[in-house]
């Protein structure tokens, strides 16, 4: 097939050119047709003034011009610039370039013809272009009317080299281009074919045509998206049977009015979804979303009771010891009174304890099991498990989470829980195999955390109150970005950090420094021994962001806070604010930009945990966004998650609509592997 041919066949497409074309990770045909023009880059000549044309009203504004002499100079607040004279038939104008942007206007050669945009004001002598932004333009271009691609470069390629090429390529497509979505979805959708559409993507007959073949790409890129991971979700649940648990019985309802709390609205909603699930025959595949601190752990003790008044077992895996024990303390604690058998799973137990575990697991005389990844061993087998629950999720892989779910001759019930604040939207991306559940803000009894964000030289001022913290009987955290000294960034290392803390503030106090390049074992012995209130301050880096809970540390010191997203941050904060005194976490950064400081502000107006993902999202872009990278989502090539919200609404409706015999999932999963690619499996297996 055409598609799949290198590049080189098609004519002018050289070694060279083909080196430089992979650069740009260009391969083959298709890949060429599929590399879209820059988008809001597109030329349309119809629209290109004369100098003499320009409106001098500061209005950005488009023309063509040829460069007539180039010069540096100094502005009033001796700024300095270049600036760079054009002409036309029509008269001179004036480029003004400051900073970075110089570089670039000092190469401009004299007689180049540029297409410049910019913002148009009358100067001295000539009109007087600021905020500008120049591409060379071609000998012939712009003698055509009409509205011509712009295609990001490498090397020595040109605009032309790509328009001619993708011409060619066009060529092939018109005589036999495969559909890549299903039929009844491109006409019920009324969008352009594929053919139609990629021709106007790269050629537009009009703006509106272009509109509508970009329409179809993003539509088609989010379908094929959510349309994999359903396969996915297809493909690896459900070949078993299900299991159907009984409405809530008298477990559960002990266990709920045995709490020394009433669940809130948002603990009752998210109950009610997963009781309702687990009734169902169809195994369930539920997220819980949870924001740090609102009361996950209740829920996963509730479901953990349903499965065991029903006459299963259920089991709980998290990603570390400490949080292991932790769970365990807690979950006994709920379930125990009423008589649920339950027991604690870690790679470091004893050989003899292990054996007597396993054995009563598979015997059924446990009813509930905490653990590890040590969970997923072999030789642990279960009597008859019903239900999974796997906390911060993002710890785990899919993979992992369906061992353990294999570990049941029935499909069991599966509950991930995250902490990972993800906007709704995205959510649906990423976890587009999951339903989900949202459980928003904290409960009423616990007290905001109070957030407060110094510049730097108000240090040794916070590691006072910090003393004063601890000489009250309460514990610190002291974060810090990175473990290694640089002198380039000038961060506070967590090992200066450390050093400095114990040398002038805490000669006294026990105090211990917990990075990434510990052992396991040590990290885990370092957290117990925080959380057992030995340790009283835990200088760190960001290693201790899952899940512990130590309700007497009252302080969180965050150093050069504007290197860590607003979610991270938030996160990061979710530590403190777990006990019933006054928490407070310091943000101290060595930005003072109004810019910087204005962002860290936000988190002291906000605890809603998916305010501030969206805020970061807005700020950073998708993929910056904490917790994220775990996930594996692919990067997509025209899509934007922000941008397209609807889309992705409308998407993963209509997929579940079309998934219905066997013959829709084998054209889905072609489609999908021709979307996707090699990129199929990384996305449906981490
Ligand atoms: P997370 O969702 O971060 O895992 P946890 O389950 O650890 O949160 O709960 C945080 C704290 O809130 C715990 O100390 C828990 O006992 C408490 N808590 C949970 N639900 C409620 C509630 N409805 N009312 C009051 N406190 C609650
Ligand atoms: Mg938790």
């Amino acid at each position: 097939m055409w598609w799949k041919e290198p590049v080189t066949t098609l004519k002018g497409v050289g070694v060279k050119k083909a080196a430089e074309l992979a650069a740009l990770n260009i391969f083959s045909v298709g890949d060429l047709l599929e590399f879209y023009p820059r988008q809001g880059a597109y030329l349309d000549y119809a629209k290109l003034k004369t100098i003499k044309e320009l409106d001098v009203d500061n209005s950005k504004q488009i023309f063509k011009a040829t460069v007539y002499q180039v010069k540096n100079g100094y502005g009033a607040s001796r700024r300095s610039y270049t600036s760079v004279t054009v002409r036309d038939e029509t008269g001179y104008a004036t480029l003004y370039f400051f900073g970075g942007q110089r570089y670039k206007a000092q190469k401009l050669k004299p007689d180049t013809v540029l297409q410049i945009t910019g913002r148009v004001r009358q100067g001295r002598t000539t009109k007087s272009v600021s905020e500008v932004d120049v591409q060379p333009l071609e000998q012939d271009e712009g003698k055509t009317p009409g509205i011509v691609p712009v295609y990001a470069l490498s090397g020595n390629l040109t605009q032309k080299n790509l328009r001619t090429w993708i011409s060619e390529a066009l060529r092939l497509a018109a005589e036999d281009l495969p559909e890549s979505l299903p039929a009844k979805v491109v006409s019920q959708c009324n969008l352009p074919d594929r053919y139609t559409a990629l021709k106007n993507i790269h050629f537009p007959e009009s703006w509106e045509a272009l509109r509508r073949a970009k329409q179809r790409f993003v539509f088609e890129e989010l379908f094929l998206l959510q349309c994999g991971l359903l396969y996915y979700r297809q493909q690896s649940h459900d070949n078993r049977e299900g299991i159907k648990h009984a409405a809530d019985g008298a477990l559960v309802k002990d266990v709920m009015q045995g709490l020394p709390f009433e669940l809130t609205a948002a603990q009752q909603q998210a109950w009610r979804e997963i009781s309702l699930d687990m009734q169902d025959k169809k195994p369930m595949h539920r997220i819980l979303q949870g924001d740090v601190g609102s009361g996950k752990t209740v829920i996963s003790a509730l479901a953990l009771a349903k499965a065991v008044e029903n006459g299963y077992q259920g089991c709980i895996m998290v990603p570390t010891e400490i949080l292991a024990a932790q769970h365990f303390e807690t979950l006994e604690q709920y379930l125990q009174p009423y008589g649920v058998r339950i027991a604690l799973l870690t790679g470091g137990m004893r050989a003899k304890a292990r054996r007597e575990l396993l054995l009563n697991l598979e015997l059924g005389l446990v009813d509930v099991v905490v653990g590890t990844h040590a969970l997923l061993e072999e030789d642990v087998r279960f009597a008859n498990l019903s239900l999974t629950v796997t906390d911060e999720q993002h710890r785990f892989g899919v993979e992992q989470r369906a061992r353990l779910s294999n570990k049941s001759a029935n499909a069991p019930d599966v509950l991930v829980m995250t902490a990972t604040p993800i906007p709704r939207t995205l959510a649906l991306t990423v976890y587009g195999d999951l339903d989900i559940s949202v459980m928003k803000g904290r409960p009423p009894q616990r007290k905001p955390v109070r957030t407060l964000c110094y510049t730097d030289e108000r240090r040794r001022e916070v590691y006072a109150g910090l003393v004063r913290q601890v000489q009250a009987g309460r514990q610190a955290y002291v974060v810090c970005p990175l473990i290694e000294e640089s002198d380039v960034l000038a961060v506070h290392s967590a090992q200066r950090v450390y050093e400095e803390l114990k040398r002038d503030f805490l000669q006294d106090i026990p105090c211990a420094l917990l990075h990434g390049r510990l052992k396991g074992a040590e990290k885990d012995a370092i957290m117990s021994s925080f959380a057992a209130g030995e340790l009283k301050v835990l200088v760190s880096t960001t290693v201790i962001e899952v899940g512990v809970n130590v309700p007497n540390a009252t302080l969180m010191v965050i150093e050069n806070a504007e290197r860590f997203g607003l979610a991270q941050l938030h996160q990061l904060r979710g530590r403190v604010g777990r006990g019933s005194e006054q928490s407070y976490c310091v943000l101290l950064t060595a930005a003072d930009s109004p810019e910087a400081l204005a962002r860290l502000n936000v988190l002291h107006e906000s605890e809603d945990g998916f305010y501030l993902a969206e805020k970061d999202m807005e700020q950073r872009g998708a993929g910056q966004l904490f917790g994220l990278k775990q996930h594996g989502l692919p990067d997509l090539r025209i899509a934007d998650i922000m941008r397209d919200v609807d889309v992705i609404a409308q998407v993963r409706q209509l997929a579940q609509a079309q998934l219905r015999t066997p013959e829709d999932w084998a054209e889905i999963r072609r489609l999908v592997e021709m979307q996707f690619g090699e990129r199929f499996n990384m996305i449906f297996n981490t």
